[in-house]
């Protein structure tokens, strides 16, 4: 018989619900959670309300942020950053993967997720709309795909190049002398530094 009491059966039903976590994992965290003071809780209830408070969308590279426009494309704006360039990646985390590079200086526009038909991720389930509505009236020269060099990475930036080929914009992809499969947040940054540097021509 399971004498676990309900509260913390309840709450191991939250963390469980995590990448990664099993609900193995998520009991001994939830156990964990005893240990903390009554303080330490309501800090931690509060963070999780402030995340989906608090952050939104960046309207302009759809990165999540919580200030009107992220940091990075507020830079842009002052001409701080190139906005000429665009480096289309998957997720927010793919960003501080190419910052931790410091060799890129232009924008970025976040996808949130790649095509991938057996998943039912369809173009149209993909900040892909956005990307178009952004570049019509944009003085981009070049945007690079830096999705991962998986099939459904590489599925997206050819789906993306082939829609934005009419438009005359240079499209390139990073050089992934990566391990295929590899993700760019776990790639080194001298690694990732040659990929973009050696970018080819889509
Ligand atoms: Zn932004």
């Amino acid at each position: 018989m399971d004498n676990t009491a309900l509260p913390l059966i309840r709450l191991s039903e939250y963390f469980a619900k995590y990448p990664g976590i099993g609900m193995k994992t998520a009991k001994r965290l939830a156990y964990q959670t005893m240990s903390f003071d009554i303080d330490e809780v309501e800090a931690f209830a509060k963070a999780l309300i402030d995340v989906k408070e608090s952050v939104h969308f960046c309207p302009i590279c759809q990165t999540f942020t919580d200030l009107s426009i992220c940091k990075i494309c507020s830079d842009a704006e002052i001409g701080k950053r190139d906005m000429s360039t665009i480096c289309v990646v998957e997720t927010p985390k793919d960003i501080n993967a190419i910052e931790r590079t410091s060799e890129y200086h232009g924008v970025y526009q976040v996808l949130h997720g790649l095509i991938s038909p057996i998943d039912g991720i369809t173009p149209e389930k993909i900040k892909i709309k956005e990307l178009l509505t952004r570049l019509k009236d944009s003085d981009t020269i070049e945007i690079i795909m830096a999705t991962n060099p998986t099939v459904e990475g590489d599925a997206t930036a050819l789906y993306i190049a082939k829609l934005l080929k009419p438009i005359g914009i240079k499209i390139t992809r990073l050089a992934f002398g990566l391990p295929v499969g590899g993700i760019l947040e776990q790639t080194d940054e001298v690694t990732l530094f040659k990929a973009l540097e050696n970018r080819n021509v889509m």
